[in-house]
């Protein structure tokens, strides 16, 4: 039977549109990961935290030390920010990248940091652990054929308006230069609900795992636009069987220079791990720890 995301070539044969991402390849098998001992997939739950933008020094630093310490297996952090005004803070850049290392340097976080622009490529690779590819970047195709040969793990978030098979032939971009370390993420489509900034489509994990074998994670922040709403979504997100959350925290959410309103304070992270913890382990999965925690 021809599903809806296959056509038939003209031997007959079923195709899909994208064949590295499909689960089809490796049935029943799922995906792991390891960045720097770091598991993403499997049973291994992962979370993904820090500032939306690094801003400076004492704010990267300090919000680098709370996440490792309640158990996040990444910072993130953005020094080149795509943002809707182009008078809004668009990243300290080649300096958010310098910090984003001094981070690594000092708590052994690996490097989650977004790519915007191709012409920033050899420098983001010099800090990047896993590449970012934002929402709105999701079909610049030339960038993620890039990606992909750079054979850096690439964290690929759906786009605004995306279909699901829009975001799995995207992967293909990545998987086809012989990348296979790619992460998917939901991370809220437009509909017309306007109560919120964007809707979070906690469907796309079960069904982006029946159609791929790649690890889904969910970013609840940029979905919510809201503070309030990123514990609930955080514990559906563990609890629909996720692999992974991205999440933004700030030691001064009020202060922030971008995306301070739904930030999470710094100081009610270790409470807010410890919840996603105990949702994920319904799905049957543990937090993922880096090789230096799990030996301290
Ligand atoms: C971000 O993670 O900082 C970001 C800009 O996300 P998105 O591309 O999902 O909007
Ligand atoms: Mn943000």
């Amino acid at each position: 039977m021809i599903e809806m995301n296959e056509t038939a070539t003209e031997e007959g044969e079923v195709e899909a549109p994208y064949r590295l991402a499909s689960a089809r390849l490796t049935p029943g098998e799922r995906s792991v990961l390891d960045v720097d001992g770091r598991k993403v997939g499997g049973d291994n739950f992962t979370l993904i935290a820090g500032p939306c933008a690094v801003e400076s020094r004492e704010q990267t630093l300090a919000t680098a030390r709370v996440v490792r310490d309640a158990g996040a297996s990444f910072l993130r952090g953005g020094a080149y920010k795509p943002r809707t005004s182009p008078y809004a803070f668009q990243g300290l850049g080649r300096e958010g990248l310098r910090l984003l290392a001094e981070a690594k340097a000092e708590t052994g976080l690996p490097i989650v940091t977004e790519l915007t622009d191709m012409r920033v490529i050899e420098e983001v690779l010099e800090v990047a652990d896993v590449v970012q590819i934002g929402a709105r970047n999701m079909q610049n195709y030339p960038m993620l054929a890039e990606v992909g040969r750079s054979g850096r793990p690439a964290l690929l978030k759906r786009g605004l308006s995306s279909t699901l098979d829009e975001l799995l032939m995207a992967a293909e971009y990545i998987l086809s230069e012989g990348n296979p370390n790619v992460i998917l993420c939901e991370r809220g489509i437009r509909t017309f609900e306007p109560a919120y900034r964007f809707t979070l489509d906690l469907m796309a994990v079960p069904v982006l795992k029946q159609r791929s074998h790649l690890p889904v994670i969910v970013d609840p922040s940029h979905a919510a636009g809201r503070r309030d709403l990123v514990l609930p979504l955080s514990v559906a997100a563990a609890a629909v069987g996720a692999d992974g959350i991205i999440v933004e925290v700030h030691p001064n959410p009020d202060e922030a220079i971008c995306d301070g309103p739904q930030s999470l304070r710094a100081d009610e992270f270790a409470e807010y791990a410890r919840a996603v913890e105990d949702a994920a382990a319904l799905a049957g999965k543990a937090l993922a720890v880096g090789e230096a925690a799990a030996l301290a």
